[in-house]
């Protein structure tokens, strides 16, 4: 296939990048003319080439330069910076250009998280994402662009490496705070399947107009039994304390705008449960039965790095 990255510069789209050229298509990045460039993210798009990738020059205010970018291949992926929630509803200029140019066979649009059609309950301000990446995807089905949507969970250096808690992307050796008794049920993937999953999504009939949760049977597990799998890699238990949702949800009055969009997440993960308390329906499908090869890293092992 050629598959279009949008958005490939990013944590997430860089890898899918990778996973792209590794699973042999053609894969083309696009490049903003507006992007600022330090000097790694220059040597990862010259990596890019380096390794077959083709570069091509395309601005989210040039609907020509989409238009022409877009209309080069089969697969559009958009792995749009989800910080600043205005950068998702960007992806409506993409949309439009993909609609003109109606030769793309799939699209996926930045997703890669919690499912936001099951979150429309969700608290303000984290909500807003959930709102934005539902206007995209209304977009989408009205525009009738065959789609797929990722929902990927928790990336495991957002959510693993700091065994869930906020602050440092790094694990404590001395203590924890459990959210509740710490038993709720999260979804935790590394990175890289994130990319590979993807991937194998894109051309398989299957996935067509479904939402694939990454759910790999053995990463469905507690905040509670990641800590537990930390404690015995580094030989030690940590003190725990505990914090009730009541409190947690307080603690958002002292944090700035991303502080409370981070808590209003973690809570409906941590406490609502709301990755893993519900079963995939008919739009859906789970992405470790559709794909049994892929060798999924779990958690113990994707927290042998930290040690
Ligand atoms: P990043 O913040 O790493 O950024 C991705 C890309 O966004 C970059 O390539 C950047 O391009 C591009 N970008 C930023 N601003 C603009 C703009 N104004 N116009 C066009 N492009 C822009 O993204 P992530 O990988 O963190 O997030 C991707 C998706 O994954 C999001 O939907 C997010 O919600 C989700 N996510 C899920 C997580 C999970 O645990 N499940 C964790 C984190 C994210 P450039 O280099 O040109 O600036």
């Amino acid at each position: 296939m050629k598959v279009l990255v949008v958005g490939g510069t990013g944590y997430i789209g860089r890898r899918i990048v990778k996973a792209s050229l590794a699973q042999g298509h053609t894969s083309y990045v696009l490049l903003r003319p507006e992007t600022t460039y330090d000097v790694d993210k220059l040597q990862m798009v010259l990596g890019f080439k380096e390794q077959g990738a083709i570069l091509i020059e395309g601005s989210f205010s040039d609907h020509s330069s989409l238009l022409n970018a877009v209309k080069q291949v089969d697969v559009v992926i958009c792995t749009m910076s989800g910080t600043c929630s205005q950068n998702l509803t960007l992806q409506l200029k993409l949309v439009d250009a993909i609609k003109e140019a109606g030769n793309v066979k799939r699209f996926l649009p930045s997703e890669f998280g919690m499912d936001p059609s099951r979150m429309g309950h969700a608290l303000e301000p984290g909500r807003d994402i959930f709102d934005k990446k539902m206007i995209v995807r209304k977009a989408i089905e009205d525009a009738g662009i065959p789609f797929t949507y990722v929902s990927a969970n928790c990336f495991g250096s957002f959510f693993a490496g700091n065994l869930s808690q906020m602050g440092p992307f790094i694990p404590s050796r001395e203590k924890v705070c459990l959210y509740g008794d710490g038993s709720v049920k999260a979804i935790y993937l590394d990175e890289e399947d994130v990319a590979t999953y993807t991937m194998k999504t894109i051309d398989d009939p299957r996935t067509l107009n479904k939402t694939i949760y990454l759910r790999p049977q053995q990463n469905i597990i507690s905040q509670k039994e990641l800590v537990g799998m930390w404690e015995k890699l580094i030989g030690k238990e940590l003190k725990k304390s505990s914090i009730t949702a009541e409190d947690f949800l307080a603690s958002m009055k002292e944090m700035d705008y991303y502080g409370q969009v981070v808590v209003s997440h973690l809570y409906h993960i941590f406490f609502e449960g709301c990755l893993a308390n519900f079963e995939i329906g008919k739009g859906g499908e789970e992405a470790s039965k559709l794909y049994p090869e892929v060798r999924y890293t779990r958690m113990n092992e994707y927290l042998r790095r930290y040690v």
